[in-house]
Protein backbone atom coordinates (compact mmCIF):
# COMPACT_ATOMS: atom_id res chain seq x y z
CA UNK A 1 0.00 0.00 0.00
CA UNK A 2 1.95 3.43 -1.30
CA UNK A 3 0.26 6.62 0.40
CA UNK A 4 -1.34 9.15 -1.00
CA UNK A 5 0.71 12.03 -0.83
CA UNK A 6 0.09 16.14 -1.90
CA UNK A 7 3.10 17.64 -3.94
CA UNK A 8 3.96 19.09 -0.61
CA UNK A 9 4.36 16.09 1.89
CA UNK A 10 6.37 14.44 -0.89
CA UNK A 11 8.89 17.20 -0.84
CA UNK A 12 8.93 17.04 2.98
CA UNK A 13 9.61 13.14 2.58
CA UNK A 14 12.05 13.83 0.13
CA UNK A 15 13.91 16.46 1.94
CA UNK A 16 14.23 14.17 5.17
CA UNK A 17 15.27 11.00 3.27
CA UNK A 18 17.72 13.59 1.44
CA UNK A 19 19.37 15.10 4.68
CA UNK A 20 19.02 11.27 6.77
CA UNK A 21 20.60 9.72 3.82
CA UNK A 22 23.75 12.05 3.15
CA UNK A 23 23.88 13.89 6.68
CA UNK A 24 23.42 11.00 8.78
CA UNK A 25 24.17 7.16 7.42
CA UNK A 26 28.03 7.92 6.54
CA UNK A 27 28.17 8.51 10.74
CA UNK A 28 26.58 5.44 11.39
CA UNK A 29 29.38 3.11 11.38
CA UNK A 30 31.03 5.49 13.79
CA UNK A 31 27.88 5.70 16.50
CA UNK A 32 27.42 2.19 16.11
CA UNK A 33 31.15 1.61 17.25
CA UNK A 34 30.12 3.78 20.15
CA UNK A 35 33.17 6.17 19.01
CA UNK A 36 30.54 9.35 17.90
CA UNK A 37 27.80 9.76 20.15
CA UNK A 38 24.47 11.00 18.30
CA UNK A 39 23.59 13.81 19.86
CA UNK A 40 25.86 16.63 18.54
CA UNK A 41 24.11 15.41 14.91
CA UNK A 42 20.65 15.78 16.79
CA UNK A 43 21.61 19.56 16.89
CA UNK A 44 22.27 19.67 13.64
CA UNK A 45 19.23 18.12 12.45
CA UNK A 46 17.16 20.29 13.99
CA UNK A 47 18.70 23.22 12.61
CA UNK A 48 19.14 21.99 9.40
CA UNK A 49 15.82 20.57 8.62
CA UNK A 50 14.10 23.44 10.47
CA UNK A 51 12.21 21.27 13.08
CA UNK A 52 10.64 24.33 14.41
CA UNK A 53 8.25 23.70 11.70
CA UNK A 54 6.97 20.09 11.67
CA UNK A 55 3.67 21.05 12.71
CA UNK A 56 1.76 17.67 11.03
CA UNK A 57 0.88 15.26 12.17
CA UNK A 58 1.98 13.34 8.94
CA UNK A 59 5.69 15.33 8.59
CA UNK A 60 6.38 13.75 12.10
CA UNK A 61 5.56 10.72 11.40
CA UNK A 62 7.27 10.69 8.49
CA UNK A 63 10.10 12.49 9.82
CA UNK A 64 10.71 9.50 12.25
CA UNK A 65 10.15 6.77 9.78
CA UNK A 66 13.15 8.11 7.20
CA UNK A 67 15.13 8.41 10.79
CA UNK A 68 14.94 4.78 11.29
CA UNK A 69 14.85 3.86 7.83
CA UNK A 70 19.03 4.79 8.20
CA UNK A 71 19.21 4.36 12.22
CA UNK A 72 16.86 3.34 14.65
CA UNK A 73 19.35 3.73 17.45
CA UNK A 74 19.75 7.46 16.52
CA UNK A 75 15.48 7.19 16.52
CA UNK A 76 15.66 5.93 19.73
CA UNK A 77 17.96 8.27 22.07
CA UNK A 78 16.15 11.29 20.21
CA UNK A 79 13.08 9.77 20.70
CA UNK A 80 13.80 9.12 24.36
CA UNK A 81 15.08 13.04 25.13
CA UNK A 82 12.73 15.22 22.82
CA UNK A 83 9.41 12.51 23.58
CA UNK A 84 9.70 10.63 26.57
CA UNK A 85 11.19 13.79 28.41
CA UNK A 86 10.49 17.03 26.26
CA UNK A 87 7.31 15.87 25.05
CA UNK A 88 6.12 14.90 28.83
CA UNK A 89 7.26 18.15 30.40
CA UNK A 90 5.45 19.98 27.89
CA UNK A 91 2.41 18.07 28.14
CA UNK A 92 2.43 17.68 31.75
CA UNK A 93 4.68 19.88 33.79
CA UNK A 94 3.71 24.10 35.02
CA UNK A 95 4.73 26.74 32.83
CA UNK A 96 7.89 27.14 34.29
CA UNK A 97 8.77 23.34 34.18
CA UNK A 98 7.94 23.96 30.14
CA UNK A 99 10.37 26.81 30.12
CA UNK A 100 13.66 25.88 31.75
CA UNK A 101 12.92 21.58 31.31
CA UNK A 102 11.14 20.68 28.01
CA UNK A 103 11.99 24.01 25.75
CA UNK A 104 15.78 23.28 25.77
CA UNK A 105 15.57 19.53 25.23
CA UNK A 106 13.03 20.17 22.30
CA UNK A 107 15.63 22.08 20.58
CA UNK A 108 18.30 19.63 21.00
CA UNK A 109 20.51 22.16 23.12
CA UNK A 110 20.18 19.67 26.39
CA UNK A 111 19.94 15.73 25.97
CA UNK A 112 16.61 14.16 28.41
CA UNK A 113 16.17 11.00 29.48
CA UNK A 114 13.24 8.86 30.96
CA UNK A 115 14.07 6.58 33.69
CA UNK A 116 10.82 4.22 34.97
CA UNK A 117 12.72 0.47 34.68
CA UNK A 118 14.97 -0.80 37.81
CA UNK A 119 17.15 -3.45 38.26
CA UNK A 120 14.25 -5.64 40.05
CA UNK A 121 11.07 -3.60 38.81
CA UNK A 122 10.99 -4.13 34.53
CA UNK A 123 7.77 -5.49 33.41
CA UNK A 124 6.19 -4.71 37.22
CA UNK A 125 7.78 -1.62 36.96
CA UNK A 126 5.00 0.13 39.05
CA UNK A 127 4.37 -2.31 41.96
CA UNK A 128 7.68 -3.25 42.21
CA UNK A 129 9.39 0.29 41.91
CA UNK A 130 12.06 0.57 44.88
CA UNK A 131 12.92 4.18 44.23
CA UNK A 132 11.15 6.35 46.81
CA UNK A 133 11.24 10.22 47.25
CA UNK A 134 10.50 11.19 50.60
CA UNK A 135 8.66 14.87 51.04
CA UNK A 136 11.44 16.62 53.96
CA UNK A 137 10.24 20.39 54.47
CA UNK A 138 10.13 21.75 51.19
CA UNK A 139 12.16 19.55 49.45
CA UNK A 140 12.11 16.08 48.39
CA UNK A 141 15.04 13.34 48.62
CA UNK A 142 15.48 10.50 46.33
CA UNK A 143 16.90 7.23 46.59
CA UNK A 144 17.11 4.42 44.68
CA UNK A 145 18.48 3.13 41.00
CA UNK A 146 17.09 3.01 37.16
CA UNK A 147 18.70 0.82 34.75
CA UNK A 148 18.31 0.19 30.90
CA UNK A 149 17.56 3.81 30.16
CA UNK A 150 18.22 5.46 26.92
CA UNK A 151 20.98 8.18 26.94
CA UNK A 152 21.61 7.92 30.86
CA UNK A 153 25.07 8.05 30.65
CA UNK A 154 25.10 11.18 28.70
CA UNK A 155 21.80 12.64 29.72
CA UNK A 156 21.64 16.44 31.32
CA UNK A 157 18.59 16.00 32.34
CA UNK A 158 16.39 13.04 33.31
CA UNK A 159 12.62 12.51 33.91
CA UNK A 160 12.76 9.97 36.83
CA UNK A 161 10.05 7.88 38.72
CA UNK A 162 9.43 7.58 42.08
CA UNK A 163 7.40 6.10 44.99
CA UNK A 164 6.34 8.80 47.32
CA UNK A 165 6.59 9.09 50.87
CA UNK A 166 5.08 11.92 51.99
CA UNK A 167 3.59 14.93 51.44
CA UNK A 168 -0.16 15.58 49.44
CA UNK A 169 0.62 12.55 46.84
CA UNK A 170 1.97 9.63 49.42
CA UNK A 171 2.13 6.37 48.46
CA UNK A 172 2.07 6.94 44.77
CA UNK A 173 4.39 7.06 42.09
CA UNK A 174 5.02 10.51 40.69
CA UNK A 175 7.87 11.53 37.90
CA UNK A 176 10.78 14.10 39.40
CA UNK A 177 12.82 16.14 37.77
CA UNK A 178 16.50 15.35 37.99
CA UNK A 179 19.44 17.48 36.77
CA UNK A 180 22.84 15.94 36.02
CA UNK A 181 24.66 18.61 38.60
CA UNK A 182 21.79 17.60 41.25
CA UNK A 183 24.65 16.47 43.86
CA UNK A 184 23.91 12.46 44.60
CA UNK A 185 23.34 12.00 41.29
CA UNK A 186 25.50 9.50 39.28
CA UNK A 187 25.31 7.27 35.82
CA UNK A 188 27.01 4.41 34.78
CA UNK A 189 29.08 3.38 31.48
CA UNK A 190 27.11 2.53 28.28
CA UNK A 191 26.20 -0.76 28.21
CA UNK A 192 27.27 -3.31 25.56
CA UNK A 193 24.30 -4.31 23.67
CA UNK A 194 23.21 -6.68 21.11
CA UNK A 195 21.66 -4.13 18.91
CA UNK A 196 20.80 -0.13 19.30
CA UNK A 197 24.24 0.06 19.70
CA UNK A 198 24.24 3.83 18.55
CA UNK A 199 22.17 5.03 21.62
CA UNK A 200 23.48 5.07 24.73
CA UNK A 201 21.73 2.76 27.70
CA UNK A 202 22.57 2.95 31.06
CA UNK A 203 22.10 2.95 34.98
CA UNK A 204 20.98 6.30 36.86
CA UNK A 205 21.72 6.20 40.44
CA UNK A 206 20.21 8.74 43.36
CA UNK A 207 21.58 9.03 46.31
CA UNK A 208 19.94 11.01 48.67
CA UNK A 209 19.12 13.36 46.11
CA UNK A 210 17.02 16.51 47.87
CA UNK A 211 14.97 18.52 45.19
CA UNK A 212 13.36 21.20 45.60
CA UNK A 213 9.59 20.75 45.00
CA UNK A 214 9.09 22.67 42.30
CA UNK A 215 10.69 19.55 40.75
CA UNK A 216 8.06 17.23 40.82
CA UNK A 217 6.30 17.30 37.42
CA UNK A 218 3.01 18.91 37.30
CA UNK A 219 3.20 20.35 40.77
CA UNK A 220 2.02 17.32 42.09
CA UNK A 221 -1.42 15.86 41.27
CA UNK A 222 -0.37 13.07 38.39
CA UNK A 223 -0.86 9.95 39.48
CA UNK A 224 -0.93 6.49 37.71
CA UNK A 225 -2.44 8.06 34.67
CA UNK A 226 0.91 9.92 34.03
CA UNK A 227 3.06 6.63 33.50
CA UNK A 228 0.17 5.02 31.50
CA UNK A 229 -0.03 8.29 29.15
CA UNK A 230 4.06 8.06 28.79
CA UNK A 231 3.75 4.28 27.68
CA UNK A 232 1.32 4.60 25.38
CA UNK A 233 3.31 7.50 23.71
CA UNK A 234 6.13 5.67 24.01
CA UNK A 235 4.16 2.54 22.87
CA UNK A 236 3.36 4.73 19.30
CA UNK A 237 6.63 5.72 18.93
CA UNK A 238 8.20 2.24 19.01
CA UNK A 239 5.96 1.12 15.97
CA UNK A 240 7.43 4.00 13.81
CA UNK A 241 10.74 2.66 14.24
CA UNK A 242 9.53 -0.81 13.67
CA UNK A 243 7.90 0.68 10.24
CA UNK A 244 11.15 2.09 9.44
CA UNK A 245 13.36 -0.92 10.08
CA UNK A 246 10.70 -3.09 7.63
CA UNK A 247 10.56 -0.71 5.11
CA UNK A 248 14.35 -0.23 4.51
CA UNK A 249 14.90 -4.34 5.15
CA UNK A 250 11.91 -5.23 2.22
CA UNK A 251 13.32 -2.93 0.18
CA UNK A 252 17.35 -3.90 -0.18
CA UNK A 253 15.84 -7.61 -0.27
CA UNK A 254 13.71 -6.45 -2.88
CA UNK A 255 16.30 -5.02 -5.02
CA UNK A 256 18.84 -7.67 -4.23
CA UNK A 257 16.89 -10.76 -5.01
CA UNK A 258 16.45 -8.84 -8.83
CA UNK A 259 19.90 -8.45 -9.24
CA UNK A 260 21.33 -11.45 -7.53
CA UNK A 261 21.63 -14.20 -10.27
CA UNK A 262 21.75 -17.57 -9.25
CA UNK A 263 21.19 -21.39 -11.87
CA UNK A 264 21.22 -18.62 -14.41
CA UNK A 265 18.43 -16.12 -13.05
CA UNK A 266 17.63 -13.49 -11.27
CA UNK A 267 16.28 -15.15 -7.37
CA UNK A 268 13.59 -13.15 -7.57
CA UNK A 269 11.99 -15.51 -10.35
CA UNK A 270 11.96 -18.39 -7.68
CA UNK A 271 8.58 -18.64 -6.57
CA UNK A 272 10.60 -19.93 -2.76
CA UNK A 273 11.97 -16.45 -2.78
CA UNK A 274 8.97 -14.37 -4.21
CA UNK A 275 6.60 -16.30 -1.43
CA UNK A 276 9.10 -14.77 1.23
CA UNK A 277 8.84 -11.38 -0.45
CA UNK A 278 5.41 -11.31 -0.79
CA UNK A 279 4.82 -11.89 3.09
CA UNK A 280 7.45 -9.15 3.89
CA UNK A 281 5.14 -7.11 1.76
CA UNK A 282 2.18 -7.48 3.57
CA UNK A 283 3.87 -7.11 6.70
CA UNK A 284 4.98 -3.66 5.72
CA UNK A 285 1.86 -2.76 3.91
CA UNK A 286 -0.26 -3.25 7.42
CA UNK A 287 2.46 -1.42 9.69
CA UNK A 288 2.31 1.17 7.46
CA UNK A 289 -1.79 1.30 7.90
CA UNK A 290 -1.01 1.28 11.41
CA UNK A 291 1.27 3.81 12.04
CA UNK A 292 -0.29 6.20 8.82
CA UNK A 293 -4.12 5.73 10.17
CA UNK A 294 -4.09 9.19 10.62
CA UNK A 295 -3.01 9.88 7.54
CA UNK A 296 -5.15 7.90 5.78
CA UNK A 297 -8.76 8.32 7.48
CA UNK A 298 -7.77 12.77 6.96
CA UNK A 299 -8.48 13.04 10.65
CA UNK A 300 -6.99 12.07 13.97
CA UNK A 301 -7.88 8.51 14.88
CA UNK A 302 -8.79 7.88 18.67
CA UNK A 303 -7.44 4.75 20.04
CA UNK A 304 -8.25 2.99 22.74
CA UNK A 305 -5.71 1.56 24.96
CA UNK A 306 -5.68 -2.13 23.63
CA UNK A 307 -5.76 -0.91 19.87
CA UNK A 308 -1.92 1.31 21.18
CA UNK A 309 -0.61 -1.79 22.34
CA UNK A 310 -2.02 -3.77 19.63
CA UNK A 311 -0.56 -1.81 17.41
CA UNK A 312 2.85 -1.97 18.99
CA UNK A 313 2.94 -5.55 19.46
CA UNK A 314 2.09 -6.42 15.72
CA UNK A 315 4.76 -3.57 14.48
CA UNK A 316 7.70 -4.73 16.42
CA UNK A 317 7.22 -8.62 15.69
CA UNK A 318 6.48 -7.56 11.99
CA UNK A 319 10.09 -5.17 11.91
CA UNK A 320 11.85 -8.10 13.70
CA UNK A 321 9.88 -10.80 11.01
CA UNK A 322 10.84 -8.72 7.83
CA UNK A 323 14.64 -8.33 8.86
CA UNK A 324 15.32 -11.52 9.47
CA UNK A 325 13.72 -12.46 6.58
CA UNK A 326 15.89 -9.78 4.09
CA UNK A 327 18.89 -11.44 5.75
CA UNK A 328 17.87 -15.31 4.61
CA UNK A 329 16.92 -13.68 1.12
CA UNK A 330 20.70 -11.73 1.07
CA UNK A 331 21.82 -15.24 2.62
CA UNK A 332 25.79 -14.98 3.11
CA UNK A 333 25.68 -10.98 1.90
CA UNK A 334 22.80 -10.53 4.42
CA UNK A 335 24.89 -11.85 7.38
CA UNK A 336 28.07 -9.25 6.24
CA UNK A 337 27.86 -5.52 7.89
CA UNK A 338 28.02 -4.11 4.60
CA UNK A 339 24.58 -5.32 3.40
CA UNK A 340 23.07 -3.24 6.49
CA UNK A 341 20.36 -5.87 7.26
CA UNK A 342 21.79 -7.49 9.84
CA UNK A 343 22.26 -4.12 11.95
CA UNK A 344 18.52 -3.32 11.42
CA UNK A 345 17.51 -7.08 12.47
CA UNK A 346 19.42 -6.63 15.94
CA UNK A 347 17.73 -3.62 16.13
CA UNK A 348 13.64 -5.04 15.46
CA UNK A 349 14.61 -7.23 18.26
CA UNK A 350 14.42 -4.52 21.38
CA UNK A 351 11.17 -2.87 19.97
CA UNK A 352 9.78 -6.20 20.95
CA UNK A 353 10.91 -5.59 24.81
CA UNK A 354 11.41 -2.15 25.46
CA UNK A 355 7.81 0.16 26.13
CA UNK A 356 6.55 -3.26 27.83
CA UNK A 357 7.54 -6.66 26.33
CA UNK A 358 5.04 -8.81 24.13
CA UNK A 359 3.81 -10.72 26.66
CA UNK A 360 2.89 -7.38 28.57
CA UNK A 361 1.19 -5.97 25.29
CA UNK A 362 -1.23 -9.17 25.37
CA UNK A 363 -1.85 -8.68 29.18
CA UNK A 364 -2.89 -5.30 28.79
CA UNK A 365 -4.72 -5.77 25.44
CA UNK A 366 -6.61 -8.64 26.96
CA UNK A 367 -7.46 -7.33 30.21
CA UNK A 368 -9.23 -4.44 28.21
CA UNK A 369 -10.97 -6.02 25.71
CA UNK A 370 -12.39 -8.90 28.68
CA UNK A 371 -13.35 -5.17 30.73
C1 LIG B 1 18.11 -0.83 24.80
C2 LIG B 1 17.08 -0.59 25.86
C3 LIG B 1 16.63 0.70 26.10
C4 LIG B 1 15.71 0.94 27.14
N1 LIG B 1 15.34 2.24 27.42
C5 LIG B 1 14.57 2.47 28.52
C6 LIG B 1 14.31 3.82 28.92
O1 LIG B 1 14.74 4.78 28.26
N2 LIG B 1 13.58 4.02 30.06
C7 LIG B 1 13.10 2.99 30.81
O2 LIG B 1 12.46 3.24 31.82
N3 LIG B 1 13.31 1.69 30.43
C8 LIG B 1 14.05 1.40 29.32
N4 LIG B 1 14.30 0.11 28.94
C9 LIG B 1 13.79 -0.98 29.77
C10 LIG B 1 12.68 -1.80 29.13
O3 LIG B 1 11.50 -1.05 29.11
C11 LIG B 1 12.56 -3.10 29.94
O4 LIG B 1 13.69 -3.90 29.60
C12 LIG B 1 11.28 -3.86 29.64
O5 LIG B 1 10.18 -3.17 30.16
C13 LIG B 1 11.28 -5.28 30.22
O6 LIG B 1 11.68 -5.29 31.55
P1 LIG B 1 12.80 -6.33 32.03
O7 LIG B 1 13.94 -6.23 31.06
O8 LIG B 1 13.09 -6.07 33.44
O9 LIG B 1 12.16 -7.76 31.83
P2 LIG B 1 11.27 -8.58 32.91
O10 LIG B 1 10.14 -7.74 33.37
O11 LIG B 1 12.16 -9.20 33.91
O12 LIG B 1 10.68 -9.72 31.97
C14 LIG B 1 11.38 -10.95 31.68
C15 LIG B 1 10.46 -11.85 30.85
O13 LIG B 1 9.31 -12.21 31.61
C16 LIG B 1 8.12 -11.88 30.90
N5 LIG B 1 7.09 -11.47 31.84
C17 LIG B 1 7.17 -10.55 32.83
N6 LIG B 1 6.00 -10.44 33.48
C18 LIG B 1 5.15 -11.32 32.88
C19 LIG B 1 3.78 -11.70 33.12
N7 LIG B 1 3.04 -11.14 34.06
N8 LIG B 1 3.25 -12.65 32.31
C20 LIG B 1 3.99 -13.22 31.31
N9 LIG B 1 5.28 -12.91 31.06
C21 LIG B 1 5.84 -11.97 31.85
C22 LIG B 1 8.54 -10.72 29.99
O14 LIG B 1 7.65 -10.57 28.89
C23 LIG B 1 9.94 -11.15 29.57
O15 LIG B 1 9.87 -12.05 28.51
C24 LIG B 1 15.20 -0.14 27.89
C25 LIG B 1 15.62 -1.45 27.61
C26 LIG B 1 16.56 -1.68 26.63
C27 LIG B 1 17.02 -3.10 26.39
Amino acid sequence: MELELTDEQRLERDTFRRWFTTELEPRVPEMERGELLPYGRMRDMHVGLGLEALSSSFARTTFMVEMSRVSPSFALSYGASTGLFGANVLGKGTPEQVRDWAVPVLRCEKVGSWGLTEPGAGSDALRGMKTTARRDGDHWVLCGSKTFITNAPYADVFLVYAKAQGGDVDGSVQAFLVDRADPGVSTGPPMKKMGMRGSPTGEIFLDDVRLPADRLLGGGVRQRDHVKSSLAVERGGLSVLSLGIAERCFEIARDYAKTRHQFGEPIASFQLVQQRLARMYVAVSNCRRIVYADHIAGRKVRESVADVCAGKLYCAEMGTFVAFEAIHILAGNGYMEEYVVERLARDAKLIELGGGTTEIQILTIARAILG
